[in-house]
């Protein structure tokens, strides 16, 4: 399906805006003030199909609707399965709650010991800054917080979770996250980082945002320049289909690497979006191009009125054994389901392991043949008699 990634292909340009003036284009702040956010506005650009207006209709009930003009312009307004309009165009199936599914899917609500602050694991944590993005994900795991459509109330402040975050000595890795942190004002974000770096324990910051792939306007000099002074920043950014890469993104994470801050990517595995080889493949090597290391495949989380977009995780496991081997190893994710209720993630691997026994381990490579490798070293100290005698290499 996607035969050729090269540059050539990827999305340029102002599209349905080429009359604005590419000051006001390449201002984020005018990205985020003409954002798409109603039905009219929708209409006004595509048909909406049925289902995608009454899903329109109830958003803003469940997780508000926004899409930049920038990412507009990557749906296809003829095909309502565009991969793109389908992550950000809400649908019916967002009002249907199955039974298995849950507002809070992954329980971070039992690990907060502060507002903002979710702490699972022993040596690093979730700080979550602000509520608002750029544009919303149909799917978003915290939904019920996000975007405060369903009266969440949530008020980040910073100085409780600082105050933690000072006070708890194992914490070396701070993951900001939201929301999406680089909503935040550049003199916030000097404030927030500058204050976790003069923490001694913490070693590192880690931001996860969708803006690069939304807004990558916001991704200039002046944010640069903070990611420089308050290093090691580490980015995780969120692309799950290869028409997201376009040349503005590719732009945007040049200066973020050139800026120091390495990139990774977290996708989400998505039904009828990006849960085949093809379409994987193609992601992964545009990444690599971007100078961006695929990290995380997500298996979608349980939230609340997701079932139209969850694709079944044994997809996701034959993705991984399609491209291992098969393609740069730089490449490849780690699929992970996070433990519904709280158990943290997990990673959901194909079987290369047939058998460990006390004397090997036997296993199959990526194209399935069978190998062994042994356990016990076979050398003894007593030379074996009759073994043949090797003559010194020098006499
Ligand atoms: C994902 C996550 C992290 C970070 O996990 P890594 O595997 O280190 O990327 C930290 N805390 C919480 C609560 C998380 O969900
Ligand atoms: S960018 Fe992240 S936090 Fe925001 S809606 Fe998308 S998945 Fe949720």
């Amino acid at each position: 399906m996607y035969p050729n990634d090269s540059l050539e292909n990827w999305y340029k340009g102002q599209g349905l805006w080429s009359d604005v003036a590419p000051e006001d284009w390449n201002n984020w702040k005018w990205q985020l003030k003409n954002r798409i956010k109603s039905v009219e506005e929708i209409e006004a650009h595509l048909e909406l199909t049925p289902d995608e207006r009454a899903g329109c209709l109830f958003a803003n009930k469940k997780l508000a609707l926004a899409i930049t003009p920038y990412f507009f312009n990557l749906i296809d307004r003829e095909d309502p399965d565009c991969p793109i309009r389908r992550q950000v165009i809400p649908r019916s199936g967002e009002m249907k709650t199955s039974p298995e599914e849950l507002l809070d899917p992954v329980g971070e609500e039992n690990t907060k010991p502060v507002d903002g602050i979710v702490h699972r694991y022993p040596d690093r944590v979730l700080f979550l800054v602000t509520d608002r993005c750029a544009a919303y994900c149909r799917y978003c795991t915290r939904s019920r917080l996000v975007s405060n459509a369903q009266d969440y109330n949530f008020h980040p402040e910073f100085e409780s979770g600082l105050e933690y975050i000072r006070n708890t000595p194992q914490i070396r890795d701070v993951l900001l996250s939201g929301g999406d942190p680089l909503l935040l004002s550049n003199r916030k974000l000097d404030y927030l980082l500058g204050e976790l770096r003069k923490i001694p324990h913490v070693e590192f910051v880690r931001i996860g945002s969708r803006i690069p792939v939304f807004l990558p306007q916001r991704i200039d000099e002046d944010l640069c320049e903070i990611f420089k002074k308050h290093g090691p920043i580490w980015m995780s950014i969120h692309v799950n289909h290869p028409r997201e890469c376009t040349h503005a993104l590719r732009e945007a994470c040049e200066r973020l690497s050139f800026a120091g801050v390495p990139i990774g990517n977290q996708s989400v595995l998505l039904k009828g979006i990006n849960d085949d080889s093809d379409t994987m493949k193609s992601l992964i090597h545009r990444l690599l191009m971007m100078r961006v290391r695929p990290y995380y495949l997500y298996q979608c989380d349980l939230i609340t009125g997701s079932a139209h977009l969850r694709a079944d995780p044994r997809k996701g496991i034959e993705i991984i054994k399609s491209l291992r081997g098969h393609t740069t190893g730089y490449s490849i994710p780690q699929f992970v389901i996070d433990a519904p209720g709280g158990g943290g993630k997990v990673p959901i691997n194909p079987e290369y392991v047939k058998k460990v026994t006390d004397e090997a381990i036997i296993m199959r490579n990526f194209s399935g043949e069978e190998y062994s490798y042994p356990l016990v070293a076979t050398a003894s100290d007593t030379p074996d008699p009759k073994a043949p005698r090797l003559e010194p290499i020098l006499s």
